[in-house]
C-alpha cells in the first residue's frame, strides 16, 4: 500500500529530492514515474502482439523477447530504486542493488539491440564474434568499476548522514560508446538495407539519443528507459509489422520460405496444402457472401496451421504432422468443406496436397513443385504429391538445365539431342518412301528422355528453337547420307513448333541448313500444328509460302486434335493432312463417328490434300484407314520410331 501511494504520489507531484546519476546535488533533479511505467506497460503490451503474430519463433524473435524482458526488468527496478531514494539510508543495499539491476538492464538492451542488427547488417560472422566478446568484457569490467568506484567514493555512494551522491556514472560512458557504434554500424552498413529501415533505424537511435540529452540538460531522469524502449519499437515496426494480408488472413509469402527451411533444418514434417483458385483475391474483395464462406472456413480448418499467400490466387496452409495425429481425417474434413462451398461459389481450383521432405533441398523447391503437379492436372481436381513426383520433378528441373545449356551453346551437331525417325507407308507407291523425324534427347544423368518429358519444357521456356534447327541439321545430315548411299527416300518431314515461326529468320535459317548440307529442298517437309492465335497464324502463312517456293511441302499435324478451323486451314497451302490417332479411334466406335471422321477425309481428299493416317496399330486400323482415302500410313505396325542412322536398314529390309 505504502509504495502505491508513494507512486501515485510521484505521478502527481514529480518528487524533487530525486536524482538521475550525476554529482550535483540530489535537490536539483527531477523524476516523474510516469516514463518507467509507460515502458512498463508497453513493453507487456508488445510483448503479447509480437508472440501473438510473430509467425517464426527465430532466434531474431527471442532476441527481441529478451530486450523487451530486459527493458520491463529495468523499469521496475528503476521504480524501486527511485521510490528506495525517496527514504535515503533507509535500504542502502536495496538501492545499490535496484541501480545495479537497471543500469545492466539498460546497458544489455543496447547490447542485444546491436546483436538484432547484426544479421539485417550482414555483419561477417567473425565481426559479429569480436564485437560480442569485447562488448560483454566491458558490461563485465563495468559492473566490478562500478562497484569500485562505489566504494571509492568517486561514483555513486550515500553518505551517513543519508545524502545520496551520483558521482562519476561508468554506465553513461558505457551508453556513449555503444550508441555510437550502433550509429557507426547503420551508417557503415547503410547500403545493406532498404531505404524505409535505414531511414528508420537512424530516425528512433537519434530521437532516443535527443531525449537523453535533454533530459540531461534539464536535470531530469525521468525518460531514461523512454529513451532505451524508443529504437526497440522502431525495431519491432521494421522488422515485425503485422504480417498478415488483411483480406484473406494469409501470411506473406516470404515467411513461407523461411519456415520451409527451417522444417529442413530441424527435419520436422510439415504438411503442405495449395489451392490455387481462379480469380480469387479480386472475387474476395468484390463478393461479400463469398468473404464470409471464406472467413467461416478460415474459423473451422485454419486453426493449427499457417495460412501463406502467393499473389495472385495461391493460398498454402501449412501444419506440423505431428500435430495432426488423425492427419488423414484432418484433411478430408478440409476438402469435404472445401468441395461444399466450391458447390456454392463454382470457382474453378487445383488442390495440391504434399509433405515437406528431406530430398527437397531448396527451400524455394516446394513452389516449384507444386506448380510442377499443377501443369499435369486437370481443372477442379486433387493431387496429392508422391515421391516418384518429387523424383519427376529434380529430373525436369535437371532437364531444364540441359536444355537451357543446349539452347546457350549452339551447336547444330550437339550430341545430346538425338534424331530418331518413323517410316512411313505410302499406299500408292506401295513403299516406305518418307519418314517422320522425332527429337530424344540423351542425358548425362538419365540416358534417353521421351518428348513429352522436354517439349513442353523446352516451349514454356521458350528454349526449343535452336533444338528444331539441330534436328533438321542432323535430319538433313541423314538424308544425304542415305541418298549418297543409294536410298530412294522422297522426303523426311521435321516437326517445328509454332514458336519458331515468330522468329524473323525463320525461313532464311532453314534454308541455309538445307543448303549447307547439299539436299534439294524437296527432301525436307516441315510439320506443324494448328496456331490458336490470329496473329501465329499469319505468320505462319507467310513463313509457309515463302519455303513451299522452294519445294519444301508443309504437313498439317495432329488434325482433330485442336479447334480445327477450316476456314483457317484452306487459306494456308498444306500439302498434307495428318489425321490423329484419336481420330481413329474415334472413327472406330460407332457408325456415325466413322461417318463423320470418313466425311472429313473425303472432304480434304477432294480438295486435293493427302491425308496421312497417324498411330495405325492393327490390321483393323489400317483396312479403316485404306477405306478412308488414306495416302499415307504411319504408325507402330510398321515400325515404332527408330534411330535415323538405322533408317537405311528397315529401307532395306522393307523394300518392295
Ligand atoms: P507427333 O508429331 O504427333 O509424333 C507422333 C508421335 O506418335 C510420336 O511420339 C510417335 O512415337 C508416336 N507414335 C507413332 N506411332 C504410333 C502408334 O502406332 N501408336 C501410338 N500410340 N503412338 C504412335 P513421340 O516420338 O514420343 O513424339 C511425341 C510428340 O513430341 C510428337 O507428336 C511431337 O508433337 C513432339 N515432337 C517430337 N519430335 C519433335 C521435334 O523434333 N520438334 C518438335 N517441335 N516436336 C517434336
Ligand atoms: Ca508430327
Ligand atoms: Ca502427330
Amino acid at each position: 500500500m505504502q509504495v502505491l501511494s508513494l507512486l501515485t504520489s510521484m505521478l502527481v507531484h514529480p518528487p524533487e529530492h530525486v536524482f538521475p546519476e550525476s554529482d550535483a546535488p540530489v535537490s536539483a533533479y527531477r523524476f516523474s514515474a510516469v516514463g518507467d511505467i509507460a515502458v512498463f506497460g508497453l513493453c507487456i503490451v508488445m510483448m503479447i502482439l509480437v508472440s501473438q503474430t510473430h509467425v517464426h519463433k527465430d532466434r531474431q524473435f527471442r532476441t527481441l523477447i529478451t530486450i523487451l524482458i530486459l527493458n520491463v526488468i529495468a523499469s521496475v527496478a528503476d521504480l524501486f530504486y527511485q521510490l528506495g531514494s525517496l527514504h535515503p539510508g533507509s535500504h542502502l543495499l536495496g538501492l545499490l542493488v535496484f541501480r545495479l539491476i537497471r543500469h545492466y538492464c539498460l546497458t544489455m538492451t543496447i547490447l542485444f539491440y546491436t546483436l538484432y542488427l547484426q544479421q539485417p547488417l550482414w555483419l561477417r560472422t567473425d565481426v559479429r564474434r569480436r564485437y560480442n566478446i569485447l562488448s560483454s568484457v566491458l558490461v563485465i569490467a563495468s559492473i566490478f568499476i562500478d562497484l569500485f568506484l562505489s566504494i571509492l567514493h568517486v561514483g555513486f555512494y550515500i553518505t551517513d548522514s543519508g545524502t545520496i551522491h551520483a558521482g562519476f556514472n561508468i554506465w553513461i560512458a558505457l551508453y556513449v560508446l555503444f550508441t555510437a557504434a550502433i550509429f557507426y554500424l547503420i551508417i557503415k552498413h547503410r547500403n545493406r538495407m532498404i531505404r524505409q529501415v535505414f531511414w528508420g533505424l537512424l530516425g528512433t537511435n537519434l530521437v532516443a539519443a535527443a531525449i537523453l540529452l535533454m533530459q540531461g540538460l534539464h536535470r531530469n531522469g525521468s525518460f531514461t528507459g523512454v529513451a532505451y524502449f524508443l529504437p526497440v519499437l522502431g525495431l519491432i515496426f521494421l522488422f515485425h509489422s503485422n504480417p498478415y494480408d488483411i483480406d484473406t488472413g494469409a501470411v506473406s509469402d516470404s515467411y513461407f520460405y523461411q519456415e520451409m527451411k527451417e522444417a529442413t533444418e530441424k527435419r520436422r514434417t510439415l504438411v503442405l496444402m495449395s489451392c490455387n483458385m481462379v480469380n480469387f483475391t479480386k472475387l474476395l474483395k468484390t463478393d461479400k457472401d463469398l468473404k464470409m464462406e471464406f472467413y467461416q472456413f478460415f474459423r473451422v480448418n485454419v486453426r493449427h496451421g499457417v495460412l501463406y499467400h502467393f499473389p495472385p490466387d495461391r493460398l498454402i496452409l501449412s501444419f506440423p504432422k505431428a500435430y495432426a495425429t488423425q492427419q488423414d481425417r484432418l484433411i478430408e474434413k478440409m476438402l469435404e468443406d472445401f468441395s461444399e462451398s466450391h458447390k456454392r461459389f463454382g470457382i474453378d481450383f487445383k488442390i495440391v496436397i504434399m509433405e515437406t521432405s528431406p530430398d527437397i533441398t531448396h527451400s524455394g523447391d516446394y513452389l516449384w513443385m507444386i506448380e510442377y503437379a499443377e501443369q499435369s492436372m486437370p481443372m477442379n481436381s486433387i493431387h496429392r504429391i508422391s515421391d516418384s513426383d518429387i523424383r519427376g520433378f529434380y529430373k525436369s528441373d535437371y532437364i531444364l538445365s540441359e536444355l537451357e545449356d543446349i539452347a546457350q551453346k549452339k551447336d547444330l551437331d550437339d550430341e545430346r539431342v538425338l534424331v530418331y525417325c518413323q517410316p512411313v507407308f505410302n499406299l500408292s507407291t506401295k513403299s516406305y518412301d518418307t519418314a517422320e523425324a522425332l527429337m530424344r534427347l540423351t542425358l548425362p544423368n538419365t540416358g534417353l528422355v521421351y518428348p513429352d518429358q522436354f517439349i513442353p519444357l523446352a516451349e514454356q521456356n521458350n528454349l526449343i528453337h535452336n533444338m528444331s534447327m539441330i534436328i533438321l541439321n542432323k535430319t538433313c545430315g541423314a538424308v544425304r547420307t542415305l541418298l549418297e548411299d543409294g536410298y530412294e527416300i522422297k522426303r523426311v518431314s521435321v516437326n517445328f513448333s509454332t514458336l519458331d515461326m515468330r522468329y524473323e529468320s525463320f525461313c532464311q535459317e532453314v534454308q541455309q541448313i538445307i543448303a549447307r548440307n547439299q539436299i534439294p529442298y524437296e527432301k525436307i517437309a516441315i510439320e506443324i500444328t494448328e496456331s490458336r492465335s490470329e496473329q501465329d497464324f499469319h505468320l505462319m502463312k507467310a513463313r509457309i509460302m515463302e519455303l513451299q517456293k522452294l519445294g519444301i511441302k508443309f504437313y498439317l499435324d495432329d488434325f482433330g486434335t485442336g479447334y480445327s478451323n477450316f476456314e483457317r486451314i484452306m487459306e494456308i497451302p498444306f500439302d498434307i493432312i495428318k489425321f490423329d490417332r484419336s481420330l481413329l479411334i474415334e472413327a472406330s466406335k460407332s457408325d456415325s463417328s466413322y461417318y463423320m471422321v470418313s466425311t472429313f477425309a473425303k472432304m480434304f481428299n477432294k480438295l486435293e490434300y493427302s491425308i496421312l493416317f497417324e498411330g495405325i496399330e492393327t490390321e483393323s486400323d489400317e483396312s479403316c484407314c485404306v477405306n478412308m482415302c488414306a495416302k499415307y500410313l504411319q504408325g507402330y505396325k510398321y515400325s515404332k520410331p527408330i534411330p535415323i542412322e538405322e533408317l537405311h536398314t528397315f529401307l532395306r529390309h522393307n523394300s518392295v
